[in-house]
């Protein structure tokens, strides 16, 4: 078939198709210890199931406005106002399909052919691709090891020229964990203003900050910072509904009508009963969410306590979000479990679930060769006998 060449040219999700081939191998019967993809392996607490039900018995089944209902988007101010006193109205908020729509269509609404996107490295997966389905070219600033996975304002500065329209942040960050410095985060803005570029700042992972760290809104670091900020969130991780569906933008007013505008063409709305549930998420007791976390913390320190028990790994600590993303080059052109030899981290993955039936993601897709991710989005028993193999497969 002869494919528009956004397409032709578009690569699947990198942590989706891990996931997939992961879930194939199991279904085939293989016993295989899954650590692909990032979502929460809780339901959705029951308060906003109950709020679900309770749309749908009371007929809120029908269109919504395309941008999401009014009661939904006072709720987003209100816990913008609750977490982060930060006050907003519901003219900068506009409701889509998950934080990943969200993206999409700030980057459809606002990328002339060309324009380049400033993404730190790592990045998730979706940034790059995303861009270049909007038209526009991704241009990737490095953040190493070394430099905490933070970028410098110098390497930025080298990366932005006259095409650049936009950076793209993600604190804390998918696949590192890493949280930026606020004064770092102070910094971009400032460099932001300077340069006439905009913040795309994806926080998504926001209220999951380990005790110790700490993190804010971009959209709170200044008038003028703000002027030229776009923050996208959503309920995906901070209230174990991935699967729900609902993702939200804020910014400029004029930016939010350009993109009910696309959305009102594009998908209608995004689903009532999600939303609903939303509302019930944001709205109601938050005590699911610091149980979760509680959880989640557990399991970072494991994770990390593991990992630091291996020889030759190393990584930065995450202080958000439910990953960790650890060097294994060290590991290259040794000899691993089965008698393997690999020298990327791509082929690291695919030895490391041959032999030991262990599925991360690899580096490459994120923009780190040399580095692997590990989601421990799950509970302790999978991560105990999968880091267990994974010490026997470095093992030799
Ligand atoms: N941004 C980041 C950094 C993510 O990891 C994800 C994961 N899915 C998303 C956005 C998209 O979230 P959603 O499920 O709301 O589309
Ligand atoms: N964001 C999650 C991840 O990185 C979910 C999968 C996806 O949307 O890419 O694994």
């Amino acid at each position: 078939m002869d494919f528009s060449p956004a397409v032709a040219s578009l690569k699947p999700s990198a942590t989706i198709a891990a996931a997939t081939k992961a879930k194939e191998l199991k279904a085939s019967g293989v016993d295989v210890y899954e650590f692909t993809l990032g979502e929460p392996d809780f339901i959705t607490p029951e308060h906003i199931r109950e709020a679900a039900i309770e749309a749908m018995n009371s007929g809120k089944t029908h269109y919504t406005p395309a941008g999401g209902v009014i009661e939904l988007k006072q709720a987003i101010c209100e816990a913008a106002l609750r977490d982060y006193n930060l006050s907003i109205k519901p003219e900068n908020v506009i409701v889509s399909n998950g934080a990943k729509h969200s993206i999409h269509n700030v980057l459809t609404a606002m990328l002339h052919p060309g324009d380049e996107v400033l993404i730190p490295t790592p990045y998730w997966v979706s940034y790059s691709a995303l861009v270049e389905l909007a038209g526009g070219v991704p241009v990737l600033v490095t953040a190493s090891e070394e430099e905490g996975f933070c970028p410098s304002i110098e390497n930025i500065a080298a990366k932005t020229t006259d095409r650049t329209k936009m950076i793209m942040l993600n604190s804390p960050s998918n696949p590192t964990g890493v949280i930026y410095p606020l004064d770092l985060m102070r910094q971009i803005g400032e460099f932001a203003v300077e340069k006439n570029i905009y913040v795309l700042s994806d926080e998504i992972y926001d209220k999951l900050v380990y005790p110790g760290w700490e993190t804010k809104c971009m959209l709170t670091m200044g008038d003028e910072i703000a002027s030229r900020t776009i923050v996208i969130n959503g309920v995906s991780k901070a209230y174990a509904m991935t699967g729900w569906r609902i993702g939200w933008t804020i910014g400029d007013p004029e930016l939010i009508k350009a993109i009910n505008k696309l959305q009102s063409q594009q998908t209608s709305n995004p689903c009532s009963i999600s939303q609903y549930a939303s509302i019930a998420a944001l709205t109601g007791p938050q005590d699911c969410v610091s149980q979760m976390l509680g959880e989640f913390a557990k399991r970072r320190d494991y994770t990390l306590s593991r990992l630091r028990e291996i020889p030759e790994i190393s990584f930065v600590e995450p202080g958000g979000a439910f990953y960790a993303f650890f060097n294994v080059s060290k590991y290259f052109g040794k000899t691993l479990q089965g008698g393997v030899v690999v020298d990327n981290a791509t082929d690291f993955c695919t030895a490391l679930l041959e032999q030991a039936q262990v599925a991360l993601v690899t580096g490459d897709a994120f923009g780190a060769p040399g580095f692997v991710r590990l989601s421990f989005a799950t509970n302790i028993e999978t991560l105990t006998v999968g880091l267990d193999r994974l010490a026997r497969f470095l093992a030799g």
